[in-house]
C-alpha cells in the first residue's frame, strides 16, 4: 500500500493541548477551524471526545482540499476520494480503509446533525493535512501538506533553524511574459523548487520568511493569488505564508503542462523564470517492479481474455464537470463503456466486463476488485479531464506499473488517432485503479470537459464510436489477435 503521507510526530503534543482545552473549558470554548488558514465555518463544530481526542466534520474538510466525499445511506459509510486514493469509513466503527488497506483510529466516525466527524488525528495522517494547533485563538489550524516528490528536494533538516524569521515577502508579481519577480526585505533563500501532480504544479518554499506587514494586511495572512492568461504552461502564481514552523513562505505555480524554473537571485528579489522543465522532472523512486507474466505472444487460438473496462465515477460521483450545461464525466465515461463492451462482445478471443454496467456509485476498491476475482488480463479506465483553464485540449493515457507501459503505449496509438483531438501522450501516474489492479491497466483521460470543442466531440455519438473502435484496435493489437 502506499502511505498518502508520513506521520506527523507532533501529534501527541497537539492532543493533550486539546485534552487540556476540553477539560479546562467552559462551554463557550469551541475550537475553530482554519485550512490554509482561511476560517471554515462548518455547520457542526469540532467536539473534543472521550479520552480527548478531537474529531472534525470531514466533508468541509475534504472538499477544500479536492478529494469528494460520498455518503452511501444504507450501509451509513463515507467514501473520501479522489482519483488516486480511497478511504472508506463506517459510523461507529473505529476500522478504515485506507487504500482497501485497513487503518485503526483513535476514535470511530460518527454523525452529528447529518455531518460525518472524524479523528483529527486520522485527517493528518491520511489526508496529507498538517495540523497545527494555537492556543492563543483556541484554534486548529490545518494546512494541506505538499509532500515534495522531488528525491533531490532537501527537505526539512533534521535541526530546524533557529525560531524567527530573517525576511519578509513584500510582494509577488507577474512580469506578463516568462517570469514572476519575488521581493522582500531581509534574508530570504529559496529552498530547491519541487514539483508535484494532480494538479501540475512547482512548489518553491523560503524558510524563515513570512508577509511584510502589508501583505499581511493585504491578506490578512490568508493566500495571494495571481491568475496568468497566455502562457504556455503558467495558468496562476499563488503565495502564501505555508508554515509556522518555522515560518515558510511558500510560492506555488499552477500549470497546465509540464514546465520547470529557472531561480535568479537579485538584490532583495528573486527572478523565476519559466523553462519547459523537460530535463527536471524527478523520476519517482518507489516504482514497484512488478513481474507480472506479460501476455503470451502466441496465444492459442481458442484463448478468452477477460478485458475489465471501468467506466470512471457514477451514481453521486459526477466526475468533471461539461462546460456543456447539464453534461458530466460520469455519462461520457458510461457511454464510451458501454459503446466498447458492445464492439467487443463481438470477439470470439476476448471477454469484456464492465466494473459499472450503469449509472451507480463503485468504489474504487470495488472496482480493483472486480478485476481480480474476475481473473481480468487487461484492465481499462475510462475518464475525462479537466483544466481550470479553458484552452487546454486532448488525450492522455496513463499507466503506472511498468507492467502497463506496454499496453499503454499500444493503446494510446490508436486512442490519440480516434479521438482526433490533441496528441497529449501517455503518462505515469499513481491513480487508484491503475495502481492497486494486478494485471496490465491503463486509464484514459479522452479529452478535456473543460474545453468546449473537447467536450462537444466527447459527447458526440459518432466521435464516441470512432474511439470505441480504436480502443478495440489497441487491446486486439495488444493481444496480438489482430
Ligand atoms: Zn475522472
Amino acid at each position: 500500500m502506499k502511505k498518502f503521507v508520513p506521520v506527523l510526530l507532533f501529534m501527541s503534543v497537539l492532543f493533550t493541548l486539546f485534552a487540556g482545552v476540553g477539560q479546562a473549558a467552559s462551554a463557550a470554548v469551541v475550537p475553530k477551524l482554519y485550512l490554509n488558514d482561511q476560517l471554515l465555518k462548518p455547520t457542526v463544530d469540532p467536539q473534543i471526545v472521550q479520552k480527548g481526542y478531537t474529531i472534525v466534520p470531514i466533508r468541509l474538510v475534504s472538499e477544500s482540499i479536492g478529494y469528494k466525499v460520498t455518503w452511501m445511506e444504507e450501509s451509513q459509510t463515507v467514501i473520501i476520494h479522489s482519483e488516486t486514493d480511497e478511504i472508506i469509513l463506517k459510523i461507529n466503527d473505529s476500522i478504515a480503509l485506507v487504500n482497501n488497506e485497513k487503518v485503526q483510529m483513535d476514535t470511530p466516525a460518527v454523525v452529528l446533525k447529518g455531518n460525518t466527524l472524524i479523528p483529527l488525528r486520522f485527517i493528518g495522517d491520511n489526508l496529507g493535512i498538517k495540523v497545527v494547533w494555537n492556543n492563543d485563538s483556541k484554534s486548529v489550524y490545518l494546512y494541506k501538506d505538499d509532500k515534495p516528490v522531488d528525491p533531490t528536494d532537501p527537505s526539512t533538516p533534521p535541526t530546524d533553524p533557529p525560531p524567527g524569521t530573517t525576511g519578509k515577502l513584500t510582494s509577488v508579481l507577474y512580469d506578463g511574459m516568462n517570469g514572476i519577480v519575488v521581493n522582500y526585505e531581509g534574508t530570504a533563500t529559496a529552498k530547491t523548487p519541487f514539483k508535484l501532480d494532480n494538479p501540475k504544479r512547482i512548489v518553491i518554499d523560503f524558510p524563515n520568511v513570512g508577509y511584510s506587514d502589508e501583505l499581511a494586511a493585504q491578506f490578512s495572512g490568508a493566500e495571494g493569488k495571481i491568475p496568468v492568461t497566455g502562457h504556455a504552461t503558467l495558468t496562476q502564481i499563488r503565495y502564501s505564508v505555508f508554515s509556522n514552523s518555522p515560518t515558510t513562505a511558500r510560492i506555488v505555480l499552477d500549470l497546465s503542462a509540464d514546465a520547470g524554473v529557472e531561480l535568479t537571485p537579485g538584490t532583495n528579489e528573486l527572478r523565476i523564470s519559466m523553462t519547459d522543465g523537460t530535463t527536471t522532472t524527478p523520476t519517482d523512486p518507489t516504482t514497484p517492479t512488478d513481474p507480472t507474466t506479460p501476455v503470451d505472444p502466441n496465444p492459442p487460438t481458442n484463448k478468452v481474455y477477460n478485458v475489465v473496462i471501468d467506466a470512471g465515477h457514477g451514481g453521486t460521483d459526477p466526475g468533471a464537470k461539461s462546460i456543456l450545461t447539464g453534461k458530466w464525466e460520469k455519462e461520457f465515461n458510461l457511454a464510451l463503456s458501454l459503446k466498447v463492451k458492445a464492439l467487443l462482445d463481438k470477439e470470439k478471443n476476448i471477454k469484456p466486463l464492465l466494473s459499472r454496467p450503469d449509472d451507480n456509485f463503485v468504489t474504487l476498491a470495488n472496482r480493483v476488485t472486480f478485476a481480480k476475482t474476475n481473473k481480468a488480463d487487461l484492465f481499462l479506465s475510462i475518464h475525462a479531464n479537466s483544466n481550470p483553464k479553458s484552452d487546454v485540449t486532448g488525450s492522455e493515457t496513463y499507466y503506472y506499473r511498468e507492467d502497463s507501459k506496454a499496453f499503454a503505449n499500444v493503446i494510446h496509438k490508436h486512442f490519440a488517432k480516434g479521438t482526433g483531438l490533441k496528441d497529449r501522450g501517455v503518462k505515469k501516474e499513481s491513480f487508484h485503479v491503475i495502481r492497486e489492479t494486478t494485471m496490465p491497466a491503463v486509464l484514459l483521460e479522452a479529452g478535456f470537459l473543460s474545453n468546449l470543442s473537447d467536450s462537444n466531440t466527447l459527447f458526440s455519438d459518432a466521435a464516441q464510436t470512432k474511439m470505441a473502435q480504436a480502443i478495440v484496435a489497441g487491446i486486439k493489437e495488444y493481444l496480438k489477435l489482430s
